[in-house]
């Protein structure tokens, strides 16, 4: 048997190997050390033909799935070698072979699976310096890809799907950046052999998966980077899954200039779907907006969420799909109650493609069909351009129904080997079998009342165990009474077990007509999971139309309950938003309290916002609230506003204090220019800029020159031009607006109360003339006599002033942008008065003769 072992593991060498001996997996040498350690169960050992006994551990089957969920959580691949012939009749050894590899990609175990998020795989190929990018949920049967030109659209994908496993070709040009981006997402990724990217070999693949004669049917002839990734991913599956996964039937491309990009930074700080702190999905966007049924609704929700759309036209559908909705009231609950009785098809139906789905997945796979006609009759009272495309197209699926409502029965078992799956009427021989059955145990209680009278056993009973059939059973005080002709089977301490010729004769017919119905109802089932998986085309459109109704509904419903406008949407770059509220914030405040704000950007004179105003004022959350608007309305969603009109944004960035990253070993400050650094590099003058507290995390000089160049070059439309909402503490940048024609101050407005400030939440224009952070420090309980100090030492520091100085900081010349009120006088930059030693001045000059831009 260790010989056997140890051939099967060096088939499986990158795996922990599951070796399956009787009601056990064990685990042999290096794995139990391993996997001892990881699972924290008992290391023991056992002989195995040489000096040293072999390292060993092992898990009972029946609870296999949650350590090998365990292990799989942690990055690690688990084969499951099983027996693959009945112990009882094999001769000799019984045969072993791997049947399934378990991966964090791969996982189909509803343990594992969060219900209302996709467990993607991902597969990035490299092909003549295009990247070929595909996705695939193996518990849903999606299969997505796209190719990518642009290196740096690469991660921008991992953070945008958050896969759980990732697969990439060697030689791949951003592999550094690949693995950082894993690395932070906690995504386990490997580097894919180099056969899985033979196009030969991967376009054959394709063609045997897709029934397809050429690739061309895929929609993949000129995009050879896809089919290699695509290849190489359904290869990988193959591999590990050594099933033929036929709900894998379908490849959706798509482009990634139909979405808005999102980088990691950005979707962690507008806390898309989890928040910052703590990750949870209660205080994020999705939170607010879920109101799904479905967990197909729920997925498809979060992919909205994380997929903001770039085109009117498409976001307009969604507007108009939720308008229709809300005007329906009766008809959105009735849809909603409706759906509320669907359960996952997606999974469902790979579970029957798979051919693991018990009765019971089938009876759920009923209900779930069981209204699709109701909610068919409802879609015609909400007229808009999506909701008749889904009518137009739509599938009750009744011949589907009826199949299942006379086949299985209310209550079915889990197994499939034991019958009772059936209802009466569905098979004549399934009836039949059932009858003699039924006919068998009358005579069973003819036969015990005979003998009870005969012998005069009073208490005798037939009973029924596995072991010994059907028996006698007389209890001591009658063993005087047993008759010769009763054969001793099985003593007791207080009872006795017999059997007679008569009984074993009706036992055996008993057996055999329980032996052949349960076959028979096993073929059935078989069969009519077959027909179902037949039907999977049918049932995968209707899952995935269910699933966008739920989501519209959803949305129509949180427009309706929280008081969402329409938002209209321009190509302009207006961002024209009034009485605007953030969405998460103002359901955390009691009773009404949040206070509504108006934000007004475009590309000209409004390009920039600078805002000012104590910590805790309510600046990030009136800057996310722009964000959180903008974004919800390229979701297609209803905005928290009186009214909103949005300039479409190719991209939002955010900048928002981060926190030390320890574990990469980098400083606040370096992740924040970091951040800076990407968001100057990658934005364009369409793109919504979210910068809050730039330079914060270095002196207060070097900061506010950080900050004060970052405007400039943001600013200038002939460098990048974006709308800008940029908070700060730095007072002396409000400078700016006097310089650059396109920068306006705003402040958090705060009423002084004597030694204390109230909050007024609300934004105003012009700069703030105060930091008030000793009146804040007090509100958050800093002893007075530190208070008292503070203010000595800031009357003290306000004498040496530096926005004097700032004030006579000019705009670099060869900006574009003419200046509002002021003359650029080029000698001001000989008062550069933060830079005013005389070696200093003397590099400065020397820099200001060089052409740096060149
Ligand atoms: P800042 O960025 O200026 O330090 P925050 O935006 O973090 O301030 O706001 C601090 C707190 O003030 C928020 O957590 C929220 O509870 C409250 N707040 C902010 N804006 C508003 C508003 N418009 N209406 C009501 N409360 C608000």
């Amino acid at each position: 048997m260790m010989e056997q072992y140890v051939a099967t593991k060096e088939k499986y060498k990158d795996c922990i190997l599951f070796y399956r001996l009787g009601d056990f997996y064990e685990m042999f040498f290096d794995d139990a050390i391993l996997a001892s350690k990881e699972l924290e169960i008992t290391l023991t050992g056992k002989d195995c033909g040489m000096e040293e006994r072999a390292p060993m551990c092992g898990i009972p089957f029946h609870a296999a799935d949650t350590y090998i969920n365990q292990l799989v959580k942690k990055g690690y691949k688990v084969a499951i070698g099983e027996q693959v012939e009945d112990p009882k009749l094999a001769k000799g050894l019984v045969k072993r072979e791997v049947i399934r590899i378990v991966t964090p990609g791969t996982n189909l175990s509803s343990e594992s699976l969060e219900e209302s998020k996709n467990n993607y795989l991902m597969c990035i190929s490299y092909v003549g310096k295009n990247y070929g990018i595909s996705v695939t949920d193996l518990s849903t049967g999606v299969f997505k890809t796209c190719q990518i030109q642009q290196a740096e659209k690469v991660v921008d994908e991992i953070n945008k799907f958050q896969p759980s496993e990732v697969l990439y070709q060697a030689g791949v040009e951003q592999v550094e950046e690949i693995h950082a981006v894993c690395e932070r997402l906690q995504v386990s990724h490997t580097e894919a052999p180099d056969y899985y990217f033979n196009l030969e070999t991967d376009e054959e693949t394709l063609k045997r998966q897709f029934h397809i004669n050429s690739i061309e049917g895929l929609g993949l002839k000129d995009s050879p980077a896809c089919v290699a990734s695509c290849g190489a991913l359904m290869q990988y599956l193959h591999e590990t899954q050594m099933s033929s996964l036929s709900h894998i039937n379908h490849i959706e491309t798509y482009s990634v200039d139909s979405f808005m990009i999102l980088d990691s930074a950005t979707r962690r700080n507008l806390e898309l779907t989890e928040t910052l702190r703590d990750k949870q999905k209660r205080g994020s966007l999705l939170w607010v907006l879920d109101k799904t049924k479905t967990a197909m609704g729920a997925r498809k929700l979060r992919e909205f969420v994380e997929q903001p759309l770039l085109y009117k036209d498409a976001i307009e559908k969604r507007l108009d799909a939720i308008e229709a909705i809300n005007k329906e009231l009766i008809v959105r609950e009735e849809l909603r109650e409706y759906l509320n009785t669907i359960y996952d098809l997606e999974r469902l139906l790979t579970r029957i493609a798979l051919k693991t789905a018990n009765p019971r997945d089938l009876l759920a796979f009923k209900t779930s069909i069981q209204y699709l006609p109701d909610i068919y009759n409802l879609l015609r009272e909400l007229p808009c351009e999506r909701i008749n495309e889904i009518y137009e197209d739509y599938d009750s699926l009744e011949d589907l129904y009826d199949l299942l409502e006379q086949a299985i029965v209310e209550e079915p078992p889990v197994s499939i080997k034991e019958g009772g799956i059936f209802k009466q009427g569905y098979r004549d021989e399934i009836d039949e079998l059932r009858l003699a059955k039924t006919e068998c145990k009358t005579w069973l209680a003819d036969l015990e009342s005979k003998e009870r009278e005969k012998t005069g056993i009073k208490g005798l009973k037939i009973k029924y165990n596995k072991v010994f059939d059907y028996y006698f059973e007389v209890t001591n005080s009658f063993k005087s009474l047993v008759p010769d002709y009763f054969i001793r089977k099985q003593t007791l301490v207080n009872a006795e077990r017999f059997t007679t010729d008569e009984l074993n004769t009706l036992s055996g017919k008993i057996l055999g007509a329980e032996d052949k119905l349960y076959a028979l109802e096993y073929d059935c089932y078989v069969e009519l999971r077959e027909k179902l998986a037949a039907a999977l085309v049918r049932v995968q459109k209707m899952a995935g139309y269910i699933a966008e109704l739920d989501a519209l509904c959803s949305l129509a419903y949180v427009a309706d309950k929280n008081n969402y406008v329409r938002p209209s949407l321009n190509t302009d770059g207006v961002i024209d938003i009034k009485g605007g509220r953030h969405p998460v914030v103002e359901k955390m405040l009691a009773n009404d309290s949040f206070v509504e704000n108006d934000t007004y950007l475009n590309n000209a004179e409004s390009r920039i916002s600078i805002i000012t105003g104590p910590n805790m004022a309510g600046k990030s959350t009136y800057m996310r609230q722009t964000a959180l608007i903008t974004l919800m309305a390229q979701i297609g969603s209803f905005v928290p506003a009186e009214s909103a009109n949005i300039g479409l944004c190719d991209r939002i960035f955010t900048r928002v204090g981060a926190s030390d990253d320890l574990a990469s070993g980098q400083s606040t400050f370096m992740i924040e220019m970091n951040e800076v650094a990407n968001i100057l590099r990658n934005a364009t003058k369409d793109s919504l800029l979210i910068l809050d507290e730039i330079g914060r995390g270095t002196s207060t000089f070097d900061g506010l020159s950080i900050a004060w160049a970052v405007v400039e070059y943001i600013a200038d439309p002939n460098i990048l031009g974006a709308k800008t909402l940029f908070a700060t503490h730095y007072h002396e940048l409000t400078e700016l607006e006097g310089k650059l024609s396109s920068v306006n101050n705003f402040c958090i407005a705060v009423q002084e109360e004597g030694d204390d400030i109230v909050f007024l939440r609300k934004i105003i224009k012009g700069g703030a003339d105060q930091s008030y952070g000793i009146q804040v420090a007090r509100l958050a309980g800093v002893p007075e006599p530190v208070l008292k100090r503070a203010r000595e030492i800031c009357n003290e520091l306000i004498d040496s002033d530096i926005t004097t100085k700032v004030k006579d900081i000019d705009i670099k010349p060869a900006l574009s942008e003419q200046p509002k009120k002021k003359e650029t006088r080029s000698s001001d930059y000989e008062q550069l008065s933060l830079f005013s030693s005389p070696v200093e001045m003397t590099i400065a000059n020397e820099l200001k003769t060089m052409d740096l831009n060149n």
